[in-house]
């Protein structure tokens, strides 16, 4: 006989967990509070937050010193193995960033 805390898996994401409320695990039930209790269900949940990120901001660092030589949008994208459409994406976090670091000082 199982406890209070029923092991289901998740209505919203298929994940193995502790039955919180409405079929969710008490991590989508979490998100879902956090969020402000949507019609629409849990938010979907922030993944592979650390190491990913930290590639975009390296990459986007590597932007920079090379858009600061002077050099094409399409050298970087050959250069960071990305698209030049990333690179412009690039580029505008990296203008807004500037931006916002003058606004700040
Ligand atoms: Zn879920």
């Amino acid at each position: 006989m199982p406890g209070r805390h029923k092991q289901i898996v998740c209505a919203c994401c298929n994940r193995p967990g502790r039955h919180d409320t409405n079929g969710w695990i008490k991590a989508c039930a979490r998100r879902w509070r956090n969020a402000g209790r949507p019609d629409t269900g849990p938010p979907p949940p922030r993944r592979h937050r650390g190491p990913a990120n930290r590639t975009t901001t390296k990459r986007r660092t590597e932007y920079a010193a090379l858009a600061a030589l002077g050099r094409s949008e399409a050298y970087i994208a050959w250069k960071l193995s990305v698209s030049e459409r990333t690179v412009r994406r690039y580029a505008a976090a990296f203008q807004n960033s500037q931006t916002q670091q003058k606004a700040a000082a």
